[in-house]
């Protein structure tokens, strides 16, 4: 790119983001990055849940469920969740929570797959993964076993032996990309399935489940999706999976004709029977109005601006804090929208990091993370939030018995 070019970009890059900024209600003062965990508040979410506690439940009470389209909100949700991650609009849906969404999708994958034995994953992966993977090998009385290996050994450890691999394409501690196309080719090549959690890519960068021919991912409405504390999950098939799943979870709500009341289930066509109960509709229609933010913003140029965000930190804290040990990949394009630095005290310097305005989390042993969502991020943030690290440090204001008290939630 020219210099000219590179102008130009960050002109238009200003002008939309400034835009998508104006729609989220940040607190004053503070410098948000930990919406790689929970997304702060949209306008349009807090407007939509108000109007359905009033307009909607309060005065419609039961007849809402047909006029407000509270039954259509999971496919209506999952349709703009798949604008977002290189899906066709019918091959999502919202709904339970990111761990019951891979419990589904698991048990799907090794009944199509019931003469292999090994489920392939990464140490890199969320715990609730490995633990649900555990949970449900167990259940089984096949000898199934859950092969965890390290992330750069996953390629070479795919064979005939594996039905499904299931990884995180972004790693919830250091941000380490992994390669899903190369991966889940590698996997197909092998008559494996591909499974993904895409909780901390959807909304944080370009995402092509259809191209890369994935055939199952699960990801998180709270994370950069902004529904709110708890959202309902998504859930995505590849298009024409369906009619090969008999759901485990075979509630009625996945049911051909929930409303005719049969004693026996048959599943609904499409994706429509991955649902299983009632869908939460305060949170699902918050999570359905946060999407709205979404209305104009090339994934792309999100991408381009969350590398310019991450880069900016990174060298600024490398500069002002050199006791601060770069724990996220230092090439931007193998890693994702989060970037994570190790500190033996770093509990206590989040804590007080977080009394002075910057709000970023910890994951533990000793990992200082922050993320960096361009919607309602500046470079400027990037910069006076390692300023403010910079002087936490240099004055040991860390260093106080209150920021060593642990909390339930780090
Ligand atoms: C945040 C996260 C989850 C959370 O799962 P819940 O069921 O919503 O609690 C799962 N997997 C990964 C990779 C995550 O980062």
């Amino acid at each position: 790119m020219t210099e000219k070019h590179d102008q130009e970009t960050e002109t238009r890059l200003d002008t939309v983001f400034a835009a998508t900024r104006e729609m989220f209600e940040l607190p004053e003062g503070v410098i948000y990055l930990d919406g790689n965990s929970l997304g702060p508040l949209p306008v349009t979410a807090r407007r939509r849940v108000f109007d359905e506690i009033d307009a909607q439940w309060g005065a419609r009470l039961i007849k809402g469920w047909n006029e407000s389209g509270w039954i259509d909100l999971p496919q209506a949700t999952g349709a703009r969740i798949a604008a977002l991650v290189g899906a066709p609009k019918d091959s999502v849906v919202a709904c339970d929570s990111t761990s019951v969404n891979l419990f589904k999708v698991l048990s799907a994958a090794l009944q199509m797959r019931a003469d292999r034995r090994v489920l392939l994953s990464d140490s890199g992966n969320f715990p609730t993964d490995l633990y649900i993977a555990q949970g449900l090998l167990g259940r089984l009385d096949g000898g199934h076993e859950l092969k965890i290996v390290e992330p750069d050994a996953v390629a070479d450890a795919i064979d005939e032996n594996v039905a499904a691999l299931m990884l995180t394409e972004v790693d919830y501690r250091t941000g380490r990309l992994h390669d899903m196309a190369d991966l889940t080719e590698r996997a197909h090549d092998a008559g494996a399935l591909a499974v993904w959690d895409l909780a901390h890519s959807a909304g944080a960068l370009p995402v092509r489940l259809e191209e890369a021919g994935v055939d199952f991912a699960v990801g998180c409405g709270y994370k950069y999706l902004n529904g709110g504390p708890g959202a309902p999950a998504f859930l995505y098939l590849r298009p024409g999976l369906a009619a090969q799943i008999r759901p485990v979870l075979s509630g009625w709500m996945g049911h051909e004709a929930p409303f005719a009341f049969d004693t026996d289930y048959r599943p609904a066509p499409g994706i429509g029977r991955m649902l299983v109960g009632t869908p939460p509709v305060l949170a699902m229609a918050s999570l359905h109005a946060a999407l709205e933010v979404w209305d104009g913003v090339g994934m792309s140029d999100l991408r381009v601006r969350s590398i310019e965000l991450s880069q900016r930190f990174i060298a600024e804290v490398e500069k002002r804090c050199p006791e601060l040990v770069l724990a996220s990949p230092r090439d931007p394009h193998a890693r994702g929208s989060h970037v994570s630095f190790r500190f033996p005290q770093g509990y206590a310097v989040m804590q007080a990091l977080i009394s002075h305005g910057v709000i970023g989390d910890f994951r533990a042993p000793d990992l200082l993370r922050f993320g960096f969502a361009p919607l309602y991020l500046c470079p400027s943030d990037a910069v006076r939030a390692a300023e403010i690290l910079e002087a936490t440090l240099r004055d040991r204001l860390w260093d106080r018995p209150e920021f060593r008290q642990k909390m339930k939630v780090t």
